[in-house]
């Protein structure tokens, strides 16, 4: 039988920093970025090539390579990490649903066009026509 995931914690065993990840440098601020929000797990910052007129990512803090690596012990940071995505998108200058919204975006591997191996959501949003998509 499974595992019931309420009695699972809310951690993974995964390090929760990679020194070679470029996005675990953007978190430690070793490489800088616009910031969109921060707390004790998450960052949200502009994306350096946006494709749409609001286009920012949202980041665990934690290094998470992607969302292959998800599992039931994640369901509480990716409950709070789904939670910001409105209200991020909204004060960041998207426009209200229905007749605006956003798109979120979470690329995974190689054939998911994933690029940087630290887990990403993409928040793109604003009148269009975009860049791409
Ligand atoms: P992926 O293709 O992995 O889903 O998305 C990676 C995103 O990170 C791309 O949209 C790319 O523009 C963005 N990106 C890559 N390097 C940097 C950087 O150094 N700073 C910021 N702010 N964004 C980056
Ligand atoms: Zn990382």
């Amino acid at each position: 039988m499974n595992t019931p995931i309420s009695s699972l914690q809310d951690a993974s065993h995964a390090p929760d920093h990679d020194p070679h990840c470029l996005f675990c440098k953007i978190v430690a601020k070793q490489i800088p970025s616009r910031a969109v929000y921060e707390d004790a797990e998450f960052y949200a910052f502009h994306d350096i090539a946006p494709w749409a007129p609001v286009h920012f990512l949202l980041i665990p803090k934690q290094h998470i390579a992607s969302m292959a690596h998800i599992s039931e012990v994640h369901v509480g940071l990716m409950g709070r990490m789904m939670a910001l995505v409105p209200r991020l998108a909204l004060q960041e200058g998207c426009n209200p649903y229905p007749e605006g919204g956003y798109r979120l975006v979470t690329n995974t591997g190689a054939e998911g066009g994933q690029e940087v191996r630290h887990l990403h959501f993409h928040i793109m949003g604003g009148a269009r026509p975009w860049l791409r998509g």
